[in-house]
């Protein structure tokens, strides 16, 4: 049963064929089994999760059904959920118990959808491996000694090893379709301002983005559907009309032009990675689609772009954790000043001290003209590139991480080779646009590899239209994790 979509089992349940209770026993019976293993949860919200169940059920008696009525979910651990710790992996964060439910668990919630937890990350969701974590290293599924992707790479290991029905993740500059990728599960990072952050713990306030992580593209139009709208509360939240996303679960590209960037296509790609995505774009190209090679000319400046943008804004979101108004506090200091310094250095990890530190920099007097400012000056032409080239094409096809999943351990200690993993995602979050991955294949070692399509602001729909065209046309989605049934 926990290998259920979101719309099969809802299915199940509206036919009173099974309670939302059982499934979520199920289902935590399913993590107390797999997460000694996969260690995807950062905290299991046992009682919370049964409760909800019963509520939820109750919800159904009466007849009142909405697709995640009863569904068991996931969230990362960087949304607050009120009762239930929200540490963002970080140490800083360790013992913070959220007085109020983010706008996007709010709405969960409304529907009657059940939290089972809070999943693994990397600290502050800054990093491509989720090794970052102060707390654990999450393994991938398909093979125990790789990386599951990052900075969700909980979210995405526990909907691919079926320890939830779908989670929830945040993507800045990755963060959602890496792992998503690395997985061999579908992830969408919405338009900028399609889906409220309040609620979010800010990494980089002017990329964050909240989205789903699921087992097939119907179950990511359901819940883009139920987290996507305006919310007075988050004043980035676009004020602009929501579809019902399952409008575009349609199976039909025919006529449609897509983009395939030659940028993208670059050396030190990994070789089956590319075979993969080609294959991908053949599959569409088959079924009517037109490929056209575009320019997006100013790629090469995005991952320098990116970590002036990122590193800066986190520098200033993070001065708020001083050891004063919450979380944790250094023993002992002799004065104010020693209470900070030990409360941040101890608080921190290495990888956020690092990205403190140079955010601190980029935003000093006498820098900010050099850096900051010219990066943002380097966003808007990445922003201009997309806008160009949407107007020769529909969507835009291209990889979603350079490699499959690598070995745990094999490139932390090279923060430069990490960046490089999201060298096809990270200019998506600079020009605000959609994009989801979906996966399109496996490397011969049995790991997954992912395909990103890529749409103008708002067009979620549409990009949802190419991948479920390109899902139901293929079987990767089917094939499962080597992982011990129970
Ligand atoms: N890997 C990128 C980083 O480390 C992206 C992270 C994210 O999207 N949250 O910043």
């Amino acid at each position: 049963m926990y290998r259920l979509t979101i719309h099969e089992l809802h299915d199940r349940l509206k036919r009173k064929e099974v309670s939302s209770q059982e499934v979520t026993e199920v289902l935590l019976k399913r993590i107390a089994e797999i997460d000694p293993k996969i260690k995807a949860y950062l905290t299991v919200a046992q009682q919370e999760a049964i409760r909800g169940a019963q509520e939820a059920d109750r919800m159904i008696a009466t007849g009142r059904i909405s697709p995640l009525t009863g569904i068991p979910l996931a969230i990362k651990d960087n949304m607050c959920t009120r009762g239930i710790k929200t540490t963002c992996a970080s140490k800083i964060l360790e013992n913070f118990v959220p007085p109020f439910d983010a706008t996007v668990v709010n709405r969960i919630k409304a529907e009657g959808g059940v939290i089972l937890g809070k999943l693994n990350m990397d600290e502050f969701a800054m990093g491509s491996s989720t090794e970052n974590s102060r707390f654990t290293i999450t393994r991938n599924p398909w093979n125990l000694q790789v990386i599951p992707g990052g900075s969700s790479g909980g979210s995405a290991a526990a909907v691919a090893a079926d320890e939830c029905i779908a989670s929830l993740g945040s993507d800045t500059g990755g963060s959602i379709r890496q792992p998503a990728a690395c997985c061999g599960v579908v992830g969408m990072k919405p338009t900028y301002g399609r889906v409220s952050r309040y609620g979010l713990v800010a990494f980089a306030s002017s990329l964050d983005q909240i989205g789903p992580l699921t087992k097939d593209v119907e179950d990511c139009a359901i819940l883009l559907n139920a987290i996507a709208g305006y919310d007075p509360l988050d004043s980035t939240s676009a004020d602009t009309p929501t579809p019902d996303y399952r409008r575009g679960l349609v199976k039909d590209v025919k006529g449609w032009v897509l983009g395939v960037p030659k940028e993208f296509f670059v050396e030190g790609m990994d070789p089956e990675v590319e075979e993969r995505v080609w294959d991908g774009i053949r599959v569409l190209q088959e079924l009517g689609a037109v490929i056209k090679e575009i320019s997006l000319p100013h790629t090469g400046y995005a991952i320098a772009t990116y970590y002036i943008i990122c590193t800066a804004e986190a520098s200033s979101n993070l001065a708020r954790y001083d050891g004063v108004k919450y979380g944790f506090r250094a023993q002992d200091p002799r004065d104010l000043m020693e209470m900070y310094l030990e409360t941040r250095s101890q608080g921190f990890g290495p990888e956020v001290k690092r990205r403190i530190m140079l955010g601190t920099y980029a935003l000093s007097s006498g820098y900010y003209d050099a850096y900051y400012k010219k990066a943002s000056q380097v966003r808007t032409l990445i922003k201009g590139n997309f806008e160009e080239a949407f107007r020769e094409c529909d969507v835009i096809i291209t990889p979603t991480s350079p490699t499959p999943a690598f070995r745990i351990g094999e490139k932390v200690q090279d923060p430069l080779q990490m960046y490089l993993s999201d060298i096809f995602t990270i200019s998506v979050n600079l020009a605000g646009v959609p994009a989801i991955s979906v996966p399109c294949g496996f490397s011969s070692d049995g790991l997954p590899i992912g395909v990103q399509i890529i749409g103008r602001p708002f067009e979620e729909e549409r990009i949802i239209q190419v991948a479920y065209t390109f899902e139901q046309n293929t079987d990767h989605h089917k094939r499962k994790p080597p992982l011990p049934p129970h």
